[in-house]
């Protein structure tokens, strides 16, 4: 069984207050045993997270991290220092970062990587632009993304991560894949780990994300092969991103 995973990234957004009001609603929830939630701040609020999530289900996570360890990275932040706030999870690969920031599969690689040396949970964010789906090549992309980090991994390091299909063009658009599109492309996924391991690709867990919201939720996350949720927007407003977890 794969312990679902909602996870709210909350991108350039945020502030300490709304860091405070996710603490004070999650400490008054209860949730089902087998849920792990996490909140990806921005880096400046990560300290006052791990104090108001202290006692709560939620767990931190970091939006990107640099490969080294440390040294003349102007502006860059190490897996060891998210590590020392308490981060658990971090994101590599998301499209903003490849599409913004020139991030290509190797530097995608070597981020996931550094998160796995400091022990920190990669989630492996792949997807599909809208040209490439009509285009028919969604599975070309999805599988040459996932497939340029599997396939330089040890066995072991396969176990420890996370995979997030998010089709680009569902990313911040309101466009979300209907659960059939996403299910298409999660179960390609999953086989494609098989051929790898058919326990590894039992276990893992794989997320969803592209304008997924407190409406849509429940009947994403119904599907066979989607174990969560990678959620933008939804995961700013306290009322939304708890009605996902708890529809999770
Ligand atoms: P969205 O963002 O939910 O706002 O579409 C998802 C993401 O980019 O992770």
């Amino acid at each position: 069984m794969r312990t679902p995973l909602i996870a709210g990234n909350w991108k350039m957004n945020g502030s300490a207050s709304l860091v405070e009001d996710f603490g004070r609603a999650f400490a008054e929830k209860s949730f089902p045993a087998s849920l792990d939630v996490v909140i990806l701040p921005p880096f400046p609020y990560l300290d006052a997270a791990r104090r108001a999530f202290d006692g709560t289900r939620l767990r931190l996570g970091a939006q990107t991290l640099n490969p080294l360890h440390s040294g003349a990275r102007t502006g860059e932040v190490s897996g060891r220092m998210l590590k020392e706030f308490g981060v658990e999870f971090a994101l590599v690969g998301h499209s903003e970062r490849r599409q913004l920031y020139r991030e290509d599969d190797a530097a995608v690689y070597d981020r996931l990587l550094a998160a796995l040396n400091t022990d920190i949970t990669p989630i492996l964010c792949v997807g599909e632009t809208l040209e490439e789906r009509d285009a028919g090549k969604t599975m070309d992309v999805v599988l040459r993304q996932v497939g340029y980090v599997m396939a330089r991994l040890e066995p072991e390091q396969r176990t420890r991560i996370a995979i997030a299909y998010e089709p680009v063009w569902a990313i911040g658009t309101g466009r979300t894949a209907t659960p059939d599109q996403a299910q298409e492309v999660m179960a390609g996924i999953r086989e494609y780990q098989a051929s790898f391991d058919r326990d590894l690709a039992a276990g893992m867990r794989l997320l969803y994300g592209g304008s997924m919201n407190a409406d849509n939720a429940a009947e994403l996350l119904a599907q066979p092969d989607i174990d969560g949720g990678l959620v933008g927007g939804a995961s700013l407003k306290v009322d939304d991103f708890l009605a996902i977890c708890q529809s999770a």
